[in-house]
């Protein structure tokens, strides 16, 4: 359902918790799931005017569910938006986005670094339906400029990137994406509206993968856009046709999670620069990435842009392959997974896995090394999650 909210008069924190427009849900102080595929109509004349769109109610939950509306107005609270579609992935998201806006002939320019799938629908899905791809680099903002052409319908870019940690600044692609009329639709994953609010800096969309850190505890898979209103209507339309919409009950789970959004990130945030510090310069190592060191090539951007680091860091161990996969076999408490933004600190292969379908020589163009691994800095103490990675680190030698 269409939700027209801007940024309230309340704190972050406050939109978290708080719904804006909080509703009656036989009187629980807490949002009841949903769970009904459909909703009853009054009248003949009732079910003739929703299915028009001449009045707003839940139809199908397909089509809108009151626990995916609550999740939906609280991101568009938080990311500053107009409005908004929940998905049962981050994925769906991203597809949606793309194939509801972008059509035979059209071109999208895309920042090179991206989540293997992204790259996978750019360069291996969409192209069977004619449209056409090409990668800029985000530590080379020219490549943008030089990059849009006639056709380009489209920016797509993931800051910071997954896994590589790459960033661009926003407002000035915002900027250039006015000036030549295209979309800039951005995936903000791994920053979430706590710590980077791009539709607030010239992004025309917002996505997410709420698989991670909204939902931030490993349990649900989904995803969100939310973005300005006449963009929204053609994706609200693909989207209901589609149907790629996400469950009332991971909804639910997405909208209790919001609640703790700031305190999660806050303590992810002060962990993932801790250990950053702790591991810069370690003799086995052959670099450490975090956008919030003062050696991280884009940091005066990363702090004009971002309120905090991140939760995650990125580590290049000497040796490879061989002691990268010695590592993750030696760790004792963290997890050996391919998500991130869970409670729980998990560490990431990602050449041999979330990027596993990109050949060699694409994975060294964004800086995917075979030693490369990505920790996701979880909520334990962050002595037991320091001396974890030493220990690993130790071991594996
Ligand atoms: N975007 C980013 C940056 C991701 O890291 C991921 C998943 O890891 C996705 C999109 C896809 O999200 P999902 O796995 O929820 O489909």
């Amino acid at each position: 359902m269409a939700k027209k909210q801007k940024h309230g008069d309340k704190q972050f924190e406050t939109n978290c918790v708080r719904t804006p427009t909080e509703k009656e849900h036989n009187r629980s102080h807490s949002t009841p799931i949903y769970m009904t595929s459909s909703f009853r109509f009054d009248s003949a004349e009732q079910g003739r005017a929703m299915f028009a769109e001449e009045i707003d109610g839940n139809i199908y939950s397909r089509f809108s569910n009151p626990n995916t509306s609550e999740f939906i107005e609280k991101m568009c609270v938080l990311e500053g938006a107009d409005d908004g579609f929940a998905y049962g992935s981050g994925m769906a998201a991203i597809f949606s986005g793309m194939a509801a806006l972008v059509s035979s002939g059209d071109h999208i320019l895309a920042s090179r670094a991206l989540f293997g799938s992204s790259y996978q629908i750019l360069t291996k899905i969409l192209p069977r339906w004619g449209i056409d791809f090409s990668f800029a680099d985000l530590d080379d903002p020219s490549s943008f400029e030089k990059g849009i052409r006639k056709n380009t319908k489209m920016l797509f870019v993931e800051t910071p990137s997954n896994p590589g940690l790459d960033i661009i600044d926003l407002e000035w692609l915002g900027t250039l994406a006015k000036k030549n009329h295209v979309t800039l639709f951005v995936d903000n994953t791994f920053a979430t509206p706590y710590i980077q609010r791009p539709i607030e800096l010239g992004a025309d969309l917002v996505m997410h993968s709420a698989t991670k850190f909204i939902d931030g505890q490993g349990r649900a898979g989904g995803g969100i856009i939310v973005g300005k209103t006449d963009l929204m209507k053609e994706i609200r339309f693909f989207s209901r046709q589609t149907g790629p919409s996400l469950s009332p009950f991971n909804a639910w789970i997405f909208s209790k999670s919001l609640e703790t959004l700031s305190v999660r990130l806050e303590k992810h945030c002060e962990n993932a620069f801790q250990l950053a510090e702790k591991l810069e310069g370690h003799r086995d190592l052959e670099s450490v990435k975090y956008p919030f060191l003062p050696s991280y090539k884009q940091y005066e951007l990363a702090k004009k842009q971002m309120k905090l680091g991140g939760g995650l860091i990125t580590i290049v161990v000497k040796g490879g392959f061989d002691r990268a996969k010695k590592f993750l076999d030696c760790m004792n408490l963290a997890t050996i997974s391919a998500n991130l933004g869970d409670s729980r600190t998990i560490v990431t292969h990602p050449s041999s896995t979330t990027h596993s379908k990109l050949t060699e020589e694409e994975r060294q163009q964004v800086g995917i090394l075979p030693g490369l691994l990505r920790i996701s800095v979880g909520l334990e103490h962050i002595d037991d999650i320091t001396s974890e990675i030493l220990q690993s680190l130790d071991q594996s030698a």
